[in-house]
Formats: structure tokens, sequence, C-alpha cells
């Protein structure tokens, strides 16, 4: 048993967080991680989803990831020009046909 002051769940996802970043393992690789951790888990753990994972460790280290609307062609963040229709550089159109980013950074 590993000593830490979390939960033994809170544990678990942050550790599982760590796993698939170091690992480079796809979000669909750790749904199905998920599954089979759920399937043997004993009764009062519980098994957060990627999104409740991140989350909770936002909660605990009040680090928050934020999310940037960049040029398509990683020319321009629009951090600088919040209401940016299209990059100023190479002139592509910030957003797609239903409002979305075209591409996004996470820092
Ligand atoms: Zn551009």
């Amino acid at each position: 048993m590993v000593e830490t002051p979390l939960s033994e769940h809170d544990y678990l996802a942050m550790a599982m967080l760590d796993v698939s970043h170091h690992r480079r393992i796809t979000r669909e690789g750790m749904k199905e991680m998920r599954q089979l951790m759920m399937a043997v888990a004993g009764p009062g753990i519980k098994v957060y989803d990627h999104r409740t994972a991140r989350k909770l460790v936002e909660v605990k280290t009040g680090i928050y990831q934020r999310q940037y609307s960049v040029c398509r062609n990683q020319c321009f963040c629009f951090a600088a020009d919040p209401d940016g229709a299209e990059c100023p550089y190479c002139l592509q159109p910030r957003y797609d046909d239903k409002g979305r980013s075209l591409d996004e950074f996470f820092y």
C-alpha cells in the first residue's frame, strides 16, 4: 500500500493521469483502462473519468489548465487579440462555420 494523504480514489486518479501523460496513452486507451479498473476495484473505490481526474488535480493543486484559441497554422495566439476573427499573419479564419475555434492550445 502506498502512503499518501490522498484518498484511494484521488490517488488512483492522479496516478492514472500521470501514467497517461508519461506513456502517451490516448484518451480511448485510458477509457479502456478505467473500465478494467472499475471491474476489479473494491467497493467504495471510485475510478474517475479523465475530465473528473483533471478537475481533481486543479482543485488539489490550485493550478488550472488554460485553453487558448490559436491559428490553425500555429502562427498566432488569439489571447493577444481576443476579438480577432482571422490570423494577422496568414489570414486563416479563427472559427469554423459553426463558430468553433479551428485549433486550440492548452497551457
Ligand atoms: Zn496564421
